[in-house]
């Protein structure tokens, strides 16, 4: 019988509950059991693929299709259950399903309620978990206990439990003890509150994992155990991490998380073997102790917010990680872009984006980039901006660009392909999802990925103008990959440069700390050999 892990958060949201959900999910894996992960939001938009990375961060990709939200991210960095749509729930997505059901007169004519209706398409999206070959499913509720809208979801991990058997579903409630800097103590009445709000739902929660500034003593969570009803050993600490993320799993593996899980599974019996966390060790011995450091300037929209370009960051950390390199990040808005800014840099990525501003800056920084010899990656809107600068400066199609940006243009380098061309619809109109590529064998990514074929995830309307390819080619550009009918272009190289790499897909949605992707990992290490270059030259 397949075990269930609900995590809930409370006090405050931005707790981490995701970090500490993906931690939990690798300690479990880390001792051999096998697990599926899922998130279920209680906002109303359908998915968050039409939302702002402003307001939610970066929308993350998965090899279905799924455009989810970047928790799915640390997830898939962290573990190796497979995820798809499946994995990923809203309020809305709930929703459009039982009123469809209503529409086609599945309910037989009866009154549609949020409880039994509602609850029941709830539970049976965390039931389509389930497998023979699934040891844990872990549930992360978003937003906070108190919320409105997260209600709905709350009772139906509450009727959850009574249909699977209390014993085979285990409730973790993530909180916040605040530190008061007048007192000098840490308060726990914010989290005995969140805890009271949970109970009167129905659940008590069997384990809480309390974020803190300052370590816990036996005192604070024997009165934190006493007012919540749990033993206090349950109440385990997640310190901030103030180094790295990777620090989290460790931490919350010392305080005794996944012992307690297994406790409360499996009585002790299986699973008590220690898990094997070397590799997750070597990777905080790493970091800690580089042997050299970049910069790397990241030129998009949203370079100020920390989260629109999350699974870069991570990936640029990854590549770090391997090439014993402390990666900094400038990250530098494009519409206010200053030439200045790049001069000191080892390397520039130009991120996925979509409208047309800050544009232009883009292609600015493509062109410093292929100027001055500075490895660049070019990442979906980044190759479409390599691809316009190329055709503009080099090819010398001065009004070159995308039609994205300006309908009518004499050069239409990047453009919608025939199956696109008469949509206007903004949901589900765009190429998402894994496709294979494959790669030419004298190019610089076969080199990297070390192979022809290979998948990578996308999302995106626009493609390479195939009309111009042969006057790119001639001037120099490689196309050093398409998809296997040879139709659309997925990556382009300049052979006369150190390290210039366009990728039509988003290769960031597939590295991981322990194994980073094979581009960042060479375009890192491109970004070390041009730093010792310059410094050589100083
Ligand atoms: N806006 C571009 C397109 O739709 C690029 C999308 C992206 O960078 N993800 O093709």
């Amino acid at each position: 019988m397949t075990k269930h892990i609900f995590i809930t958060g409370g006090v405050v949201s931005s707790l981490g509950k995701g970090l500490t959900a993906a931690s939990l999910g690798m300690l479990l894996e880390a001792r051999g059991l096998s697990i599926r992960m899922q998130k279920l939001d209680p906002y109303l938009n359908i998915d968050p693929g039409t939302m702002s990375p402003y307001q939610h961060g970066e929308v993350y990709v998965l090899d279905d299709g799924a455009e989810t939200d970047l928790d799915l991210g640390h997830y898939e960095r962290f573990t190796s259950g497979y995820l798809s749509k499946n994995s990923s729930w809203t309020t809305g997505k709930i929703y459009r399903n039982v009123l469809r059901r209503e529409r086609k007169g599945k309910y037989l004519g009866k009154t549609v309620q949020v409880i039994p209706h509602i609850t029941n398409e709830i539970k049976r999206a965390i039931w389509s978990l389930q497998g023979r070959d699934v040891d844990v499913v872990l549930t992360e509720i978003g937003g906070t206990v108190g919320d409105i809208e997260s209600l709905p979801f709350l009772e139906a991990i509450r009727q959850f439990a009574l249909d699977a058997g209390r014993g085979n579903c285990l409730f973790i409630h993530l909180t916040l003890i605040p530190y008061l800097k007048s007192s000098k103590e840490l308060k726990t009445k914010p989290t005995q509150h969140s805890v009271s709000r949970l109970r009167q739902i129905g659940i008590q929660p069997d384990i809480l994992v309390c974020r803190t500034e300052y370590p816990l003593n036996n005192t604070e969570r024997d009165k934190i155990g006493l007012f919540c009803n749990l033993e206090s050993r349950n109440v385990i600490e997640e310190k901030d991490a103030d180094f790295s993320i990777y620090e989290v799993p460790i931490t919350l593996h010392q305080h005794g998380l996944d012992q307690r899980v297994i406790e409360f599974f499996w009585r002790n019996l299986e699973y008590r073997n220690p898990p094997d966390l070397t590799a997750w060790f070597d990777i905080l011995d790493r970091l800690r102790h580089p042997l050299h450091e970049v910069t790397i300037a990241v030129v998009g929209k949203y370079a100020k917010h920390k989260d629109a370009y999350k699974s870069i960051y991570e990936s640029l950390d990854h590549a770090g990680i391997k090439n014993r390199v402390n990666v900094r990040v400038r990250g530098i808005p494009s519409d206010e872009l200053d030439l200045r800014q790049l001069e000191d840099v080892n390397g520039i990525l130009v991120p996925g984006g979509f409208g047309d501003r800050g544009v232009e800056g883009k292609i600015e920084a493509v062109r410093f980039a292929r100027e001055q010899k500075i490895p660049f990656f070019g990442i979906c809107l980044g190759m479409q901006c390599a691809v316009i600068e190329f055709s503009r400066n080099v090819v010398g199609f001065h009004e070159a660009n995308s039609t994205e940006f300006e309908p009518a243009i004499p050069y239409p380098v990047i453009t919608l392909m025939d199956a696109q061309r008469n949509v206007t619809d903004k949901g589900g109109t765009m190429r998402l999802g894994a496709q294979p590529t494959v790669l030419i064998s004298t190019s610089l990514v076969f080199r990297c990925y070390g192979g022809t074929n290979i998948s990578e995830r996308h999302r995106h309307r626009f493609e390479f103008n195939n009309n111009y390819r042969e006057q790119l080619q001639n001037h120099g550009l490689l196309i050093a990959g398409t998809s296997p009918d040879g139709k659309l272009v997925e990556v382009i190289e300049l052979p006369n440069h150190p390290w210039f790499v366009g990728v039509q897909y988003h290769p960031e949605f597939k590295s991981q700390p322990t194994k980073p992707h094979p581009l960042f990992d060479g375009f890192i290490a491109a970004a070390v050999q041009q730093h010792e270059k310059q410094k050589t030259k100083e």
